[in-house]
């Protein structure tokens, strides 16, 4: 072998090894990506020089093999690329990958480890980081090249001869330190191909065997890509996880570059939602899991690729914040989402309303977060309601495939066949359907269990109510008040609608000696029994064609009172307690209260003070009230305990009576 030339490698720092060494620590093992990714350019260069009709010959398949040799503590990297000629090794290694190793050690330094997304583009030197020694030996696609060899021992020191080697390509070779062995373990470096390398274009093989995926679904064209594809892509990125609702292909070459495809996964409600778990890539080079900077922070719960090589990586994570492209390409991942999320409501409406539960997280959080995105999204915000077609005086219920102004939506249904109701409805269809009956005011509902028997009363007066009943909601209504500001929002316990109530019935007067009325009566029966200055009780007949259905008592718990409540507690971190301050509603077109009305009029009239029947009334009363608080949840354990006593003794009375 003739040695070509022996030399110092031109660098500026005394010696820029120790620093890859030391500085470069924590990650050496994207050395790997490195090389691997420079094999593969080798061989799309080989590729484009062969279309440009500058080589002789077929093209072997192309591939890229890793060997390893366990007793001379080898790895090596193998292409049938471009390959180098001398003076090609002498400038691109000796002169090029060193200089800028320099540069970007001193760029690197700059910026504190771990702040860099993943150590992109350190180049054929970062080999030093695991290697005592680095050989290539190559032969270049050009006529007529002698094969060279190259190497160097981790010192500025270089040697370069010719080499016997016949086959077009490059092999690296490093012989590995002490400390680095683990990258002779055939897991080891099946685990880095699988992480780093599985998506780049060529076959990587480690003893013959393909060990990387090669196909990158977000470079295809989504035309050529069917929903299988799709679902089996995030299947082989996520597996063992429930199948994602819908996904958004990303796809773009001005002003950036960017490919990816994006999932909305089904949300776990304990889902962390400032964790990234989108996978940055580079070109088909993974990148890192990291994505906290570039998507919205809004879909960061979103799964899924983004390829881009427009994303400076070797900045600190603060600098790529405010990065213009950055930000341009978040807003652009937002908008594409808000496209989407379009054209699902547009063309499939059973299919958006279907995945609704688990996108409304994301899309309320976006409106909130992002105004741009907020436009986008506004008119498409649906709510489930419990207005049904047929409801409000439509007498023949009509099936429909969209939405119509102002009605709620149904399934698709065939001619003549019941209507499955689907009850989703906007806020703008809401307020233009009830605009005559309420205007400007929204009926809604966070808790379907605990509010059942408002939200029923409400139904059955035909008053619409919206449910919003997300962790979410809470903020969401005081946006949409701030975006409406006309709208009003009431929580279906917090008043009761005039329309709810049947004007004038308990006005009868009952006690001619004290001229007092049946609703005057009552409300000091309560007053007395209950005994709690700070629960105003209030007597309204509710109207009903059955009174025995409506509730004898409720609860109200005005929506300014509550809402500081709520926002207090959250502030504390504190579970929110039912509040001591509220309104009971003793419904005097009931039976029960109008039976106990009678109850406790019989016995003043008959002066009885303390006698069985008033104090039986007065257990009614705690009764009426108990099942009131215990319909609204607003029931500890004491109440508990008390309610199910008293409870044994009415019955224990009235079983009395009826013996
Ligand atoms: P970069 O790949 O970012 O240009 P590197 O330091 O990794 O920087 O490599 C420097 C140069 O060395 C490459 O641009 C390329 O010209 C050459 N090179 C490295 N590896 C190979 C290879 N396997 N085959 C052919 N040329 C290579």
């Amino acid at each position: 072998m003739t040695v070509l030339e022996q030399g110092n490698i031109t660098i500026h720092t005394e010696n820029i090894f120790p620093i890859i060494k030391k500085s470069l620590y924590s990650n050496h093992e994207i050395f790997l990506r490195e090389l691997v990714s420079n094999a593969v350019d080798a061989i799309e260069k080989l590729k484009m020089v062969s279309h440009a009709g500058e080589t002789s010959g077929e093209l072997d398949a192309p591939e890229i093999q890793i060997i390893m040799d366990k007793e001379k503590k080898t790895l090596s990297i193998s292409d049938n690329g471009i390959g180098m000629t001398a003076d090609e090794v002498k400038k691109y290694i000796n002169q090029v990958a060193f200089s800028s190793a320099e540069e970007f050690i001193q760029k690197y330094q700059s910026v504190a480890e771990g702040q860099i997304i993943g150590h992109f583009g350190l180049g054929f030197y970062s080999a030093f980081m695991v290697a005592q020694k680095v050989e290539i030996d190559t032969l270049s696609y050009k006529e007529g090249a002698q094969a060279v060899h190259w190497s160097c021992d981790g010192s500025p020191r270089f040697q370069l001869e010719d080499s016997p080697r016949t086959q077009r390509g490059t092999t690296v070779t490093l012989t590995l330190m002490e400390e680095e062995l683990e990258y002779v373990e055939q897991s080891r470096i099946r685990q880095l191909v699988k992480t780093y390398c599985d998506f780049m274009p060529v076959p990587i093989k480690l003893d013959g065997e393909q060990i990387n995926r090669q196909k990158a679904l977000w470079r295809e064209s989504p035309r050529n890509l069917t929903k299988e594809d799709y679902l089996e892509f995030y299947r082989y990125l996520y597996p063992f996880q429930e199948e994602p609702l819908l996904w958004v292909h990303l796809n773009t070459d001005y002003p950036f570059l960017l490919n990816g495809i994006l999932y909305f996964p089904k949300l776990r409600p304990d889902v962390d939602v400032s964790q990234g778990n989108i996978k940055l890539f580079c070109n088909q080079v993974f990148v890192s899991d990291h994505c906290e900077e570039i998507v919205p922070q809004f879909l960061l719960p979103m799964r899924g690729v983004i390829d881009s090589p427009d994303i400076p990586l070797n900045v600190s994570r603060s600098a790529l914040q405010v990065d213009r492209t950055v930000r341009r390409i978040a807003d652009f991942v937002a908008k594409k989402v808000g496209d989407r999320l379009n054209e699902l409501y547009r063309d499939s409406r059973p299919e958006y309303i279907r995945c609704w539960q688990d996108i409304s997280t994301f899309v309320k959080f976006g409106s909130l977060n992002d105004d741009k995105f907020k436009k986008q999204v506004e008119d498409i915000i649906i709510y489930r309601t419990t207005f049904a077609a047929g409801d409000s005086g439509s007498d023949t219920p009509t099936v429909q495939v969209q939405s119509q102004e102002g009605d709620a939506w149904q399934d698709v249904t065939p001619a003549g066949e019941q209507t499955p109701k689907l009850p989703y409805t906007t806020l703008k269809e809401y307020l233009e359907r009830n605009k005559d009956k309420h205007s400007n005011r929204v009926y809604y509902c966070t808790d379907e269990v605990a509010q059942a028997t408002y939200v029923e009363l409400h139904k059955k007066q035909g008053l619409e109510v919206l449910f919003m009943d997300s962790f979410i909601d809470t903020h969401f209504i005081s946006f949409l008040e701030r975006e409406y500001k006309d709208v009003k929002f009431s929580r279906v316990d917090a008043d009761l609608d005039q329309t709810l109530l049947e004007q004038d019935k308990a006005g009868e007067i009952v006690d001619p000696k004290t001229n007092k009325t049946r609703s005057e009566l009552i409300k000091e029966l309560f007053q007395q029994a209950l005994n709690k200055p700070k629960v105003t009780i209030r007597t309204e007949a509710l109207k009903s064609d059955d009174p025995q259905g409506t509730p004898p008592a409720m609860v109200l718990l005005p929506e300014f009172l509550r809402r500081l409540r709520d926002m207090n507690a959250l502030l504390q971190q504190q579970a929110v307690e039912f509040p001591e301050e509220h309104t009971l509603v003793v419904n005097t077109a009931h039976p029960l209260i109008q039976n106990l009305a009678s109850l406790s009029q019989g016995s003043i009239l008959q002066g009885e003070g303390t006698s069985p029947t008033s104090e039986l009334a007065n257990m009614i009363c705690h009764h009426v009230y108990d099942l009131a608080l215990m319909a609204q949840k607003g029931f500890n354990a004491e109440g508990m305990k008390s309610f199910v006593e008293r409870s044994n003794q009415v019955l224990t009375r009235l079983t009395q009576r009826a013996i």
